[in-house]
C-alpha cells in the first residue's frame, strides 16, 4: 500500500518533538491524521474584541490587556478564596475572578497581555465597574502569529497537563495549513454531490480555523457545513462496517429449525399466564428467523420486566426440539444464577438437562455439554471464552446486549455451528438509534408490560425520615411481602464516607430483631449467593441488604419494597433497573431513594425524574442527555469504533442517511472494488474491532 501522508507521526511536526508527542499521545493523536480529527471543543470569535471601556452587562465578550495586579481576596466568614485578577487596556478596567483556586496566582504576572472571555458583570462591592466569574483566559505571548489566536473565530482545544490550548492550537495551524491540503478524500464524489458536503481537505480547514463570517453559534453546536461532512464520513464509516458484517453473517449458512413445536406447546401450557400481544409477536419474528437457512441475528429491545426472558426460553424449545443445544448468557454471574434459578425447574420438568456455568462454577459439567447431553447452558462468557466444547450450539441468547459487541458474537459464532442469536437489551432507546448502534442485527422490540403491573410508586426521602422508613418496612414485611435494601458500596472505607451494605445489615437486624435480614454482595462465594437468592426467592428472608448485584435481571414477585440507599450517587438507568427488580407481582411496590445531602443539581434532576417517571424510554433519554452518548451506550467496552466527531443524537438525521447509503453501496458493490481508497479507510476505522473483508 502506499504510505498515506496522514500516518506521518505528529512528532516530527514543527513544534512537535519529542517530549510534547507523549502529551499528545495523552490525547490520543499520534499521527497527522488523528490531529485533523482532534476537533476543537469550542469556539471563541476574537475578531471583534471589546474595549473595556465600551464593555455591556451581562454579554459574553473577549476582552484583550495587561494585567495591572494578581492577587487572592480572603472572605472567612463565607470560607471563601477568590483569585482577582484586574486587567488594563487602556480604556478601562476589568476584573477576572475565580473561586476557591488560589493556584491560579502562578499562571499570571503584572506586565502579562491576556485575552479574557466571559459573561460582563457589574462588581458586586462597588456596584459599578466590570469583572467576569472564572472567565476562560489566553496569555498572550510575544512571538506568537497574531493572526491565529486574535481577531478571528479561535478553536478552543481540549488541552492535558503540561500543553496550553495556546500551543496546541499554534501546532494545529501548523497542521492543517500545512498539511490539511494533502489528504485524499475517500468519499465517493456522488454521495458528498448528493448531501452537498464540501470536500475533506476544505472542511478539515474550516473545522479548525473558521472563516471570519461563519456562525459561530453553528460551530459550537457542532453544526456547520464542514462539520456535517465530517460526521456523515464517519457514521457512513461505521455503517459500512455493520453492513460489512450483516452481508457476511446473511451470505453463510446457518441452522434452518424446523420445529414440530411439541416442546413449545408443552412450556406455554406450564406457563401461568398468557403471552401479551408484543411477546407473540416479536416470538414470530424470531421463528421466522429461525426457520431460514442462514444464521439469525436479532436484537429483542424491552423495558425491565416486559417478559424477555420467557420468549428466549420459548425459542430454546424450538432449538431443543430439533435437537440442538442452546446457550443463555448473561454479563454477571448473579444474573447468569438467576436465570439458572428462574428456568432450570420448568426446562426439567420439560424433560431437558439444563446446568449453570460460570467462571466460578464448583462443577464444570463439561463431559455433558462435549456429549450433548446437557441442552441448555446458562452462563456468563466463561461459556465462550474458557475450554468449553459443545456437541451441537445452535441458539444462543445474549442478556444485556450493551456489555457484550460485535467482537464476541464473531467469537460465539465460531464456537459452534454458526448458531441463530438472540441479544436481549433492557436498554430503552430509540429505534433508529437502536439500528445504528446495533445496525447488524435486526431488531425487534416488547413494548407493552405483562397486565396487572402496577407502576411503582417512587418517594424521595432525606437521610432524616428514618423512622417513616422503619414504619414502611414494618407495614410491608408484616404484610407477608419482601424488603431490598440497596447499599452503594460493601464496606465503609476511608475513602468514601459512603454507608455500607454490611453494616447496613448489622443495623436492620438491631432494628427488626423479628425479621430475617440477608446479605449479598458480589465479593460472595457463587455458592453462597446462590443459597441467599433461592432461600429470598423461597420466602426465607425478610429483607435482603444488598450491592447493586441485584441490578439486572433478579425476579422475586413478592419483594415490593425497594429502599436504595445513597441514591443520589447512582446513575439514572442504574436506578431504572434497580427499581425494575420490584413491581413484578399483582402487589403494589414502592421505592424509595433515600438521599444524603448536599447533591449536585445533576443527582437532583436524577431522582426528580425517576420519581416522576416509571417510562423506560423517557428514562432513557434523560439519562442519555446528562450522560451523553459514549458513556451512556457504552460503545467502547462493546467493541465498536468510539464516534469521534459524530454524536448520534444530534446527528440521527445524519444517522439515517449515512446508514441507508451505506447499506445500499454495500449491496451494489460488497467488496467496494469501485472504491479501492475508500475501501482503505474502511479498514483502518474498523481495524483491531472486526475484519471487514476476508476475502478478495
Ligand atoms: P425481562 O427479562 O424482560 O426484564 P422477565 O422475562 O424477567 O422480564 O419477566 C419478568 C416477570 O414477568 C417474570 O416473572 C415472568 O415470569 C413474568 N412474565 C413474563 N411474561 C408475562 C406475561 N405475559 N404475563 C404475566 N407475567 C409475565
Ligand atoms: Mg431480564
Amino acid at each position: 500500500m502506499v504510505k498515506d501522508p496522514s500516518d506521518f507521526e505528529i512528532q516530527y511536526i514543527k513544534g512537535v518533538g519529542p517530549r510534547r508527542a507523549l502529551l499528545f499521545g495523552r490525547l490520543g493523536i499520534r499521527t497527522l491524521r488523528d490531529a485533523f480529527y482532534y476537533l476543537p471543543c469550542r469556539y471563541e470569535d476574537r475578531s471583534n474584541i471589546k474595549k473595556i471601556s465600551d464593555l455591556k452587562y451581562g454579554e459574553a465578550e473577549t476582552v484583550s490587556g495587561k494585567v495591572v495586579s494578581a492577587g487572592i481576596i480572603k472572605l472567612p466568614r463565607r470560607n471563601l478564596r477568590i483569585f482577582e485578577l484586574t486587567v488594563s487596556d487602556g480604556s478601562g478596567l476589568l476584573k477576572g475572578k475565580w473561586f476557591n483556586q488560589p493556584f491560579m496566582k502562578k499562571n499570571f504576572m503584572a506586565g502579562d497581555e491576556v485575552l479574557l472571555c466571559g459573561t460582563v458583570r457589574r462588581n458586586s462591592y462597588y456596584g459599578t465597574g466590570f469583572e467576569m466569574d472564572n472567565p476562560e483566559y489566553e496569555i498572550m505571548n510575544d512571538d506568537d502569529d497574531p493572526l491565529i489566536h486574535t481577531n478571528r473565530i479561535v478553536p478552543v482545544y481540549r488541552v492535558t497537563s503540561g500543553l496550553s490550548v495556546r500551543q496546541m492550537r499554534s501546532i494545529m495551524f501548523t497542521v492543517i495549513n500545512n498539511h490539511a491540503g494533502e489528504v485524499s478524500d475517500t468519499m465517493p464524489p456522488e454521495l458528498l454531490a448528493k448531501y452537498s458536503l464540501p470536500g475533506l481537505s476544505e472542511s478539515l480547514s474550516r473545522v479548525h480555523f473558521p472563516d471570519t463570517q461563519a456562525d459561530t453559534g453553528l460551530l459550537n453546536r457542532g453544526r456547520s457545513d464542514y462539520h456535517r461532512r465530517l460526521s456523515f464520513e464517519e457514521l457512513f464509516m461505521f455503517e459500512l462496517g455493520l453492513a460489512a458484517v450483516k452481508r457476511e453473517t446473511v451470505s453463510e449458512r446457518g441452522i434452518a429449525f424446523t420445529s414440530g413445536g411439541g416442546l413449545l406447546k408443552k412450556l406455554l401450557s406450564m406457563l401461568p399466564f398468557q403471552l401479551t400481544l408484543s411477546q407473540e409477536r416479536v416470538f414470530r419474528e424470531i421463528l421466522e428467523d429461525m426457520k431460514k437457512p442462514y444464521p439469525m441475528n436479532r436484537l429483542i429491545q424491552g423495558d425491565v420486566g416486559c417478559g424477555k426472558t420467557v420468549v428466549a426460553l420459548m425459542a430454546m424449545m424450538v432449538a431443543a426440539e430439533c435437537g440442538y443445544q442452546s446457550a443463555l448468557m448473561a454479563p454477571t454471574e448473579i444474573l447468569a444464577e438467576q436465570h439458572f434459578i428462574n428456568i432450570h425447574e420448568i426446562v426439567e420438568a420439560l424433560g431437558l438437562n439444563v446446568c449453570l456455568l460460570t467462571g466460578s462454577s464448583r462443577e464444570r459439567p463439561l463431559a455433558g455439554i462435549a456429549s450433548g447431553d446437557i441442552r441448555i447452558v446458562v452462563g456468563t462468557h466463561a461459556l465462550i471464552q474458557e475450554g468449553v466444547t459443545f456437541k451441537n450450539l445452535g441458539f444462543a441468547v445474549i442478556d444485556e446486549q450493551h456489555r457484550f459487541g460485535v467482537m464476541q458474537r464473531a467469537l460465539l459464532r465460531k464456537k459452534a455451528l454458526n448458531p441463530d442469536i438472540l441479544v436481549m437489551t433492557a436498554t430503552p432507546i430509540p429505534r433508529t438509534l437502536a439500528l445504528t448502534l446495533y445496525g447488524d442485527l435486526d431488531y425487534s422490540v416488547i413494548d407493552e408490560l405483562p397486565p396487572g403491573r402496577r407502576p411503582v410508586k417512587t418517594i424521595l426521602s432525606q437521610a432524616k425520615q428514618k423512622e417513616s422508613i422503619y414504619r414502611l418496612i414494618r407495614d410491608e414485611v408484616g404484610k407477608g411481602r419482601q424488603v431490598y435494601v440497596v447499599y452503594p458500596v460493601i464496606e465503609e472505607s476511608e475513602k468514601t464516607d459512603l454507608r455500607s451494605a454490611t453494616i447496613g445489615k448489622s443495623g436492620f437486624e438491631k432494628v427488626f430483631p423479628e425479621f430475617r435480614t440477608g446479605l449479598i454482595h458480589g465479593r460472595m462465594k457463587p455458592l453462597e449467593r446462590e443459597q441467599i437468592m433461592a432461600s429470598f426467592k423461597a420466602g426465607g428472608i425478610d429483607i435482603l441488604v444488598s450491592t447493586t448485584v441485584i441490578e439486572v435481571g433478579v425476579d422475586i414477585p413478592n419483594a415490593t419494597l425497594m429502599i436504595i440507599i445513597h441514591a443520589e450517587r447512582f446513575g439514572l438507568s442504574q436506578l431504572h433497573q434497580l427499581r425494575g427488580r420490584i413491581g413484578r407481582g399483582s402487589h403494589e411496590s414502592c421505592c424509595v431513594l433515600l438521599a444524603y445531602g448536599p447533591y449536585g443539581n445533576e443527582a437532583g434532576r436524577r431522582l426528580d425524574i425517576m420519581v416522576e417517571s416509571n417510562d423506560g424510554f423517557r428514562i432513557a433519554e434523560e439519562d442519555l442527555d446528562i450522560r451523553g452518548p459514549g458513556e451512556f451506550f457504552g460503545t467502547r467496552q462493546a467493541g465498536m469504533p468510539d464516534l469521534k466527531i459524530a454524536n448520534i443524537v444530534r446527528d440521527a438525521a445524519l444517522v439515517n442517511d449515512a446508514r441507508q447509503e451505506a447499506f445500499a453501496l454495500s449491496e451494489r458493490d460488497p467488496g467496494l472494488k469501485g472504491y479501492p481508497l475508500l475501501r482503505g479507510s474502511l479498514e483502518r476505522f474498523w481495524k483491531g474491532k472486526i475484519e471487514i473483508f476476508k476475502t478478495g
